[in-house]
């Protein structure tokens, strides 16, 4: 029987469970192409799933992990052939398919991105989906219109994977960046990466008026809830914000007044379903927009053995940047 290291959840009498095991090949869920996975990252997502906190898991057992970079082992996918290097993210791994955490994945080519030039697969993974939901969001307000002259653009949840990255990426792009984060200690980091004004996420997080003074020309928000209502009040005429996260609340307490006084848009930003086309533009702009020296500053490596625990540290907020997995 061949086996590989996975990290598989089980169902339990209450909840489920995790672990670090051996996983039968032939448990393989079907694909056009099997990998061999080298790189995958912790993900906000995948500390709901590793923790039971949430239940993001549908089909047990599954191999958890949301994402993956790694090389062709055998395809019957036109596209793909043994060696080469791909990227996956999303379409439920992890969730309905099984995932990354694993020296093994057989998914759909049709799902498979091919490893830009210029990024390594480890480097992919600390992008990972957090990066290229960043990625996504800065696109989102590029096709909205807005550029650095328009005003600077407010990053929520900025010490987090996917605000480290946007950060990285704006102020690459030559755009002024406003971080709000709850951890006002991690100012230098901020600044390092490009933000040129720090705010403390309390600024944003109490229930606010429907409009307030215009601050910021757009606006990545990864917090939802009183924030993001709060975020639409004070953008400027014609703006636009890109959600894409929920880490503060999945409610949006907002009123209709900046939509209909300002012209405000409200962009939503979706990775895991998101069609190939976008997808490979979003990986080849991470390749050419993103000063990979950032990214190894945001970046802690972890090996399989750490994911369960570190999952439970990204969701009590307690891990900053990117984490990479080492799997092979
Ligand atoms: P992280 O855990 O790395 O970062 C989230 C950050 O949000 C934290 O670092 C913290 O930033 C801030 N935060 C945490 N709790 C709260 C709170 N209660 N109130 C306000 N701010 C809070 O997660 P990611 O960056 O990987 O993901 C961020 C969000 O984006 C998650 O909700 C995730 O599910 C979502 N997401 C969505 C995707 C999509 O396809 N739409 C894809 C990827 C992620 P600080 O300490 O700076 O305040």
């Amino acid at each position: 029987m061949a086996t590989f290291k996975a990290i598989r959840i089980d169902k339990a009498e209450k909840g489920t469970t995790a672990a670090l095991t051996q996983f039968d090949e032939a448990e393989l869920m079907d694909g056009d192409v099997t990998v061999a996975v080298e790189w995958s990252t912790v993900n906000y997502k995948d500390g709901l799933a590793v923790t039971g906190k949430s239940p993001v898991v549908r089909r047990f057992p599954m191999i958890a992990g949301i994402d993956f970079a790694g090389t062709v082992l055998d395809s019957s996918h036109p596209s793909w052939k043994a060696g080469d290097k791909v990227v996956c993210n999303g379409w439920g791994m992890g969730e309905t398919h099984l995932g990354a955490y694993a020296e093994k994945a057989r998914v759909k080519g049709d799902w498979l991105v091919r490893l830009p030039d210029g990024i390594s697969a480890r480097q992919a993974m600390a992008v990972g989906t957090a990066g290229y939901t960043a990625m996504l969001s800065v696109l989102a307000l590029e096709k909205h219109g807005l550029s650095p002259k328009d005003g600077p653009i407010v990053v929520t949840g900025a010490a987090g994977g996917v605000g480290s990255v946007a950060i990285a990426l704006l102020s690459k792009l030559g755009y002024q960046v406003i971080a709000s984060t709850g951890r006002t200690s991690e100012e230098a980091y901020l600044r390092e990466l490009g933000a040129t004004e720090i705010i403390d996420r309390n600024e944003l997080s109490a229930p606010g008026k429907p409009l307030g003074k215009e601050r910021w020309a757009g606006g990545i928000d990864s917090v939802g809830s009183t924030t993001l209502a709060n975020l639409l009040a004070m953008t400027k005429y014609r703006g636009a914000i890109a959600a894409c996260g929920l880490a503060g609340g999945m409610d949006l307490p907002a009123s209709v007044a900046p939509f209909i006084l300002r012209g405000v848009c409200l962009y939503g930003i979706d990775s895991v379903m998101c069609p190939l086309p976008d997808r490979q533009q979003a990986w080849s702009r991470l390749a050419t927009d993103l000063d990979p020296a950032k990214l190894e500053q945001m970046t802690q490596e972890i090996g399989l053995d750490q994911v369960i625990d570190t999952g439970a540290k990204v969701l009590a907020g307690q891990v900053r940047g990117r984490i990479v997995v080492k799997i092979a």
